[in-house]
């Protein structure tokens, strides 16, 4: 019997070898449960049965001849609906982009490809990618597979509650304040935004393009390091992708290495408002990290408490000149319509809902001439002695450890129609995406039938394998 709770990449990989079952079968069998399961939890957003089925059937054949196969091969995954795959639709969860189907593969997609993963469907997220519980989608709410009238996070919430509720293996999502990790902390899985410019944005819908990185869900660290083995690299067709290459210590941690990490932890983010439990279930960890006798120390990160507010001058400045593209021409329906101004009016106006439209004011006004030093001039500024904070910082540490939120899941409902209080769902993960640095949000153990927490580890760019080392020392002990 297979049972898809348990199924991690590398378990599928070891069963597939073994013969212990076939891909269409575990494909089959995530088709028929998601059909059931995902009526309560509203993961996903269009499923693509046939592609993930026929790609199922190549890899079995492959797996028959003896031939070798790919590391991913057959591995079901879910996809954020901002990722494109050829021949499926991309939305963005956004109206302006609900007829939208994509004309090509993202980078990111076509290193998955060539791995031999399967898509089982695209996910919910809030629109275009922006807020923190995914009920700001367009189409539909998904809810926290942990209890249900919780929400799962955002923006990738459909990506990490499909993962939390078995209706994947794996899954992708893009983190540009905290959307990877925010939602993994909520729904109790692991999720990890790498260094900025490891992973290819090519063929992902731009929010914040100084800020958006691709990250992975996943049920086990050992799983995110497989996965991000794969798809980190080098692509000409983003030219902010680094040409770094990983060694074999990403997926093969060398734990007497990892004993001798220094790990820092930043009074800045214990603060007021931070939820209690969350307080002590992280210091929990960092008495764990001390018990396997890792050495802890404290450090200062003074310009965090800036962080947000230059996030929300950065990114809006950004979103509205990426938003700008969606004119009611290029992409989608085009509306009837007199003339060119008009054309704008009724395609934007209707096309895009009030958090884009929010965003891509504030940031023409951020970029307006009069207001561009006052506020984008001098956010940018702030960002750099952010970024020298932690520069500084790991001259004494390798790892900072944190907490990823500063509440538990919230209620359905609870904050829609609060943004300030949304916003601050992601004051501790925002920095990491203002100073380019990796980061992996992970279960704190031991929790039972309470709700998840995370834990966040901050590594050096492009030590991803401290990050992932150390989390899977924790996961294992
Ligand atoms: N929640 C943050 C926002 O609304 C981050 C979003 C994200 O990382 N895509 O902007």
């Amino acid at each position: 019997m297979i049972k898809l709770e348990e199924l991690t990449i590398k378990k599928f990989r070891e069963g597939l070898a073994k013969k212990e079952f076939s891909a269409s079968e575990v494909a089959r069998l995530f088709f028929d449960y998601i059909e059931v399961k995902d009526k309560e939890i509203e993961a996903y957003l269009s499923l693509n049965r046939d592609g993930a089925l026929e790609r199922a059937r190549q890899i079995d054949a492959a797996v028959a001849s003896g031939k070798e196969i790919p590391s991913l091969a057959g591995v079901p995954m879910a996809i954020k609906d901002v990722i494109l795959i050829e021949g499926l639709p991309a939305t963005a969860a956004s109206k302006i982009l609900e007829k939208y189907v994509a004309a090509y593969d993202a980078g990111v997609i076509k290193k998955l490809k060539a791995a031999g993963a399967l898509f089982l469907g695209k996910t919910n997220l809030d629109e275009f990618a922006m807020g923190s519980s995914t009920e700001q989608s367009a189409f539909k709410v998904t809810r926290n597979p942990r209890d249900t009238s919780l929400v799962p996070g955002g923006s990738s919430g459909g990506s990490a509650a499909a993962v939390a509720a078995d209706m994947a293996v794996a899954a992708l999502g893009t983190d540009t304040g905290g959307s990877v990790r925010q939602p993994a902390a909520f729904c109790g899985v692991v999720g990890m935004k790498p260094t900025y410019g490891a992973i290819s944005r090519y063929g992902v819908i731009a929010m914040a393009s100084s800020l958006d990185q691709v990250g992975t869900f996943s049920k086990t660290v050992e799983d995110a390091a497989i996965l991000f083995k794969e798809i980190a690299g080098h692509d000409p067709k983003d030219a902010t992708s680094a040409t770094v290459t990983y060694g074999d210590e990403l997926v093969n941690p060398d734990f007497h290495k990892i004993r001798e990490l220094t790990v820092g932890v930043p009074e800045e983010y214990f603060i007021e408002g931070t939820d209690a439990e969350i307080i002590s279930a992280v210091q929990g960890v960092m008495k764990e990290f001390e018990t396997l006798k890792i050495k802890v120390k404290k450090i200062h990160l003074p310009h965090t408490k800036y962080a947000l507010s230059v996030y929300y001058i950065v990114m809006p400045a950004e979103v509205s000149t990426n938003l700008a593209r969606y004119d009611g021409i290029r992409y989608g329906e085009r509306a009837k319509s007199e003339n060119l101004l008009d054309l704008y009016y009724q395609d934007r106006g209707n096309g895009l809902g009030l958090e884009p439209k929010r965003r891509s004011i504030l940031g023409t006004f951020v970029l307006s001439a009069g207001y561009y030093d006052a506020y984008y001039a001098k956010a940018q500024r702030v960002r750099a002695l952010i970024k020298q904070d932690f520069d500084e910082a790991f001259l004494d540490v390798d790892v900072i450890l944190t907490p990823v939120t500063p509440t538990l899941p919230f209620k359905l409902g609870e904050k829609a129609s609060d943004p300030m209080q949304m916003y601050l769902s992601d004051i501790f993960t925002i920095t990491l995406n203002l100073a380019g640095l990796p980061g992996i949000s992970i279960p704190v153990k031991g929790r039972g039938d309470k709700l998840p927490i995370g834990f966040q580890l901050i590594g050096r760019p492009w030590h991803e394998a401290d990050i992932l080392g150390l989390g899977r020392y924790y996961e294992q002990s």
